[in-house]
């Protein structure tokens, strides 16, 4: 199937899905995830309407960078280490996985180095799976209060890569994201502005819209398998 073509699809999903709990489909980003992902491809799902990608490897997103820049906004999704935090510090517009203080403190640095405030999601391990990155959900609310002095980055919202099991059986961490992120919504702190919820891929993201998502990132929806994950024959 082609980038069009699946394009089209995801976008129909996300309208169907909004309207069935009264949201505007025009209130929901799509990221489409770019990892493995060569450029003409990307170029390809520029052309048809995509303005916003995510990488989750520093190297890759470095080396696209110059070809794309002036296409699209670049979104790092991906366990960042804090001494690459000065790779992408100027390239991207947001960072969904702010999941320690000691990356807080990177990011505002480095941040402040080059004269921006970072917009940053804190990562949600919403599952408390022992192989995913994220702060825990009943840690959040202390967590946030933590990165209370960092002045160069703005905390925009929460981030989660809910538990991978059936599309029904996902609903309730999707529900619980939502939770914790209207709780954390509410709290006074200068560098917190919540705007945004980023949850849903291509296997759950008709459910995350369902509950409250309004930035999902799409990866194998719209370019299809990715290399690593097809079988050698
Ligand atoms: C790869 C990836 C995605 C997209 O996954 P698909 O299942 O291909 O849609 C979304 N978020 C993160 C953090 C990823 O690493």
């Amino acid at each position: 199937m082609d980038i069009c073509y699946n394009i089209d699809k995801v976008k129909e999903n996300v309208k169907k899905h909004a309207l069935k709990v009264n949201r505007n489909p025009d209130d929901i980003l799509i990221v489409a995830v770019t990892k493995t992902v060569d450029v003409s491809r990307i170029e390809e799902a520029i052309k048809y309407g995509i303005t916003d990608i995510g990488e989750n490897k520093v190297q890759e997103l470095v080396d696209k960078y110059p070809t794309l820049m002036d296409k699209v906004q670049f979104h790092f999704i991906g366990h960042l280490q804090t001494n690459k935090v000065k790779y992408i510090i100027d390239k991207v517009k947001m960072i969904h996985s702010l999941d320690s203080v000691r990356l807080a403190e990177e990011i505002d640095k480095r941040a402040k180095k080059c004269n921006r405030i970072m917009d940053c999601l804190i990562e949600v391990n919403v599952g408390s799976e022992e192989s995913k990155y994220g702060i825990e959900p009943s840690s959040l609310l202390e967590f946030i209060k933590e990165l209370e002095g960092f002045s160069n980055l703005k905390i925009k919202g929460l981030m989660t890569v809910a538990p991978y099991v059936d599309a029904e059986d996902v609903r309730p961490y999707f529900r619980k994201m939502k939770q914790l992120f209207d709780n954390a919504k509410s709290l006074n702190q200068k560098n917190l502005d919540f705007k945004y919820l980023s949850m849903g891929m291509t296997n759950d993201y008709t459910v995350a819209i369902e509950e409250g998502a309004n930035i999902i990132r799409i990866g194998t929806g719209i370019f299809g398998k990715r290399l690593y994950d097809m079988e050698v024959k």
